[in-house]
């Protein structure tokens, strides 16, 4: 059986990279480290944790493929009022 990857998030500026958030590779025994920008707008910070999070959850998905269901997954959530209550 497999066992759920274990993982962590936390909040961070990311200045001088590209993206408003990371998901450090898979590594044995260790756990999984997404980091996101909290300096997004709401609704661009929940598609950020969503595709960080799918990342974390399989990450032979392509870039593309995550892009793709994360743009569903968050604008579902955003629908039904799931958001970041501070910022
Ligand atoms: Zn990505």
């Amino acid at each position: 059986m497999r066992t759920q990857r274990k993982f962590k998030i936390v909040e961070a500026n990311l200045d001088g990279i590209m993206a408003a958030g990371l998901c450090s590779p898979p590594r044995r025994n260790r756990a999984t480290q997404i980091t996101i920008d909290p300096r997004q707008p709401p609704r661009m910070y929940l598609d950020s944790l969503v595709h960080e999070l799918l990342h974390c959850a399989d990450w032979n998905f392509s870039e593309a493929k995550v892009r793709r269901m994360s743009r569903i997954i968050a604008t579902g959530l955003w629908r039904m009022g799931y958001r970041r209550k501070h910022a």
